[in-house]
């Protein structure tokens, strides 16, 4: 699971800073898809980049692996046991982290255009290094079964669809079996079908290998894929009835 536990983020605004994440508390579980929407620059990727350990936010706690304590008690207060606070780490241990337990999609799938599908996934396998970097041929060929590729590990991005692309992506993203999926709007360069499937299939995924997915949209269509939904809002995650159903680990 994951935990941030009243993360705020702040940017240099020519002689000022913009605050992009303030104060937010949020925990995704494991097998579930928590999802965080809000409006257009309102701090949904920020959110991300800190949960994925790609920025170090200015105050607050990364918490990723352990479990909720007994208590039932806001994240806040320390109710998580085992855990590893990835916002005080090193870059280099921050690093190893992301590579053994985080997987990361984007909004566009960012694969290498003169790697096969195969090659993608196999790439990524081996910059984990240890004994993750054992992932084998079989291992890859039934993540891109898992994500609906069967037969297209020999194919290069220009020979794929976008939808085809994305799905390579998420194999890339679950090679190191990580406990965390964080995922950005990963339907925006998709029509709405497609963008379904890809939905769907994060969904299935998630409940299937027990990852603890926070994934950002800003189109309410994919809604009901969602089992968790807060809003954020200039930053904050807002009240009311979608935002308090994650905001507290359970
Ligand atoms: P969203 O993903 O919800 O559209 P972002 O997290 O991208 O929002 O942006 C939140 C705020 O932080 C915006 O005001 C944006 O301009 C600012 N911001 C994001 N990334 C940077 C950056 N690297 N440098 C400066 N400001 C940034
Ligand atoms: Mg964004």
């Amino acid at each position: 699971m994951i935990t941030l536990d009243d993360v705020t983020l702040t940017f240099p605004d020519g002689e000022r800073r913009v605050t992009a994440v303030d104060h937010v508390s949020l925990t995704a579980r494991p097998g579930v898809v928590t999802g965080i929407t809000g409006p257009s620059g309102s701090g949904k990727s920020s959110l991300l980049a800190v949960a994925a350990t790609l920025i170090r936010p200015d105050s607050g706690r990364v918490l990723i692996g352990g479990s909720a304590g007994s208590g039932g008690s806001h994240a806040g207060d320390g109710a998580v046991s085992g855990a590893v606070d990835a916002a005080v780490l090193s870059r280099d241990d921050a690093t190893a982290l992301r590579r053994e337990r985080i997987g990361i999609v984007f909004q566009q799938s960012n694969l290498l255009p003169s790697l096969t599908a195969r090659e993608q996934v196999l790439v990524m396998a081996h910059l984990g290094g240890g004994h993750r970097a054992a992932v084998t041929r079989a291992r890859v060929d039934e993540l891109l079964d898992a994500v609906g590729l069967s037969g297209h590990g020999d194919k290069r991005p220009a020979q794929l669809s976008g939808g085809q692309r994305q799905r390579v992506a998420i194999a890339r993203a679950l090679v190191h079996d990580p406990d965390v999926l964080l995922v950005d709007e990963p339907t925006s360069a998709l029509d709405q079908e497609r963008g379904a499937a890809i939905m769907d299939l994060i969904a299935r995924l998630t409940h299937e290998r027990g990852t603890a997915t926070m994934l950002v949209t800003h189109d309410m269509v994919h809604r009901a894929v969602l089992d968790e939904l807060v809003t954020i809002v200039d930053g904050r995650l807002t009240d009311g009835a979608p935002a308090g159903v994650a905001v507290r680990a359970a």
